[in-house]
């Protein structure tokens, strides 16, 4: 199957994580999604083979399986410094090996991408905490191109310069960015929209969710908000992608699973929005 230009598409998970289940991307009939993955008991072949069943009955294409651990925590800035992806060393090897196995999980589901939060990187380029994070990215990034895939790291847990510094140090032609533009306001890294043309040439795919900043920027949460209600500004933000050449799908994620019905709501809400932009911005027929 493949997609048209800009299609619209929805964050999703099965056991873990925080995104609607598939049902609700069939019910508002959006056609591609992106998976958080399901904890290790389900990454069977037997799983694969049944939601890939799922995926061709609802005629859903899936862009991108997101990796996610135990013990990770987004309660606030710090625990997601102590907490979140590859970074922290007494979790970090054990980590490595489950994320190849989630890449080994994305391939029987035949996904060409796979994505993570790396965690919140050390700053000193020149020191051994940062070039440990780049080697093991790199490990990331061979195991999942023996898979025929590509790395999308998760933007907001710093500014587009680091990231793009980052990725450079890395040195790996498979590794890419997903692009979440509220996640530079919640975590207070930057305008997203300068940073999206910062990073525009390795944006592979996007999550479309908005946000308010903190009034104390770095230290403190932003808010997350319904799309269209946050400081986004989700027209320029399109405009954006149009002017780097995306054209992939446009995935919204709302992380509210302590309300289903809301939730699916206003992913509604939100795919009539994206809808009118992209009609707008694209024209009535693309
Ligand atoms: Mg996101």
């Amino acid at each position: 199957m493949s997609l048209p230009p800009w299609s619209l598409g929805v964050f999703t998970s099965i056991d873990a994580g925080l995104g609607v289940h598939l049902e609700v991307a069939r019910d508002l009939q959006i056609h591609s999604i992106q998976l958080h993955t399901p904890h290790a008991a389900g990454r069977t072949p037997e799983a694969a083979e049944t939601f890939l069943k799922k995926l061709n009955d609802y005629r859903i294409e899936l862009t991108c399986v997101f990796g996610g651990f135990e013990g990770e925590s987004y309660a606030d800035i710090p625990t997601v410094e102590k907490t979140i992806g590859l970074v922290p060393i007494s979790t970090r090897s054990a980590r490595l090996k489950e994320m190849k196995e989630i890449s080994d999980f994305t391939r029987l589901l035949g996904c060409s991408a796979i994505g993570l939060h790396l965690g919140v990187v050390p700053h000193d380029i020149k020191s051994r905490e940062y070039t440990d994070i780049v080697d093991i990215t790199r490990q990331l990034c061979d195991h999942a191109m023996h898979n025929e895939q590509n790395v999308h790291l998760e933007t907001g847990q710093e500014s587009a310069d680091a990231l793009m510094q980052f990725i450079g140090d890395t040195q790996r032609a498979n590794l890419f960015i997903n692009f979440d533009p509220a996640n530079m306001i919640l975590y207070g890294m930057g305008e997203p929209i300068p940073a999206l043309k910062k990073v525009g040439s390795h944006v592979r795919s996007i999550h479309c969710k908005d946000a308010t900043w903190s009034d104390q920027p770095g230290i403190t949460w932003g808010a997350e908000v319904p799309l269209g209600k946050g400081q986004v500004d989700m027209r320029a933000f399109l405009a954006t992608l149009k002017e780097i050449g995306y054209y992939g799908p446009l995935t919204i994620e709302r992380e509210i699973p302590q309300d289903r019905e809301r939730q699916k709501a206003e992913i509604q809400h939100a795919t009539e929005l994206l809808s009118q932009l992209r009609k707008e911005l694209l024209g009535p027929d693309a």
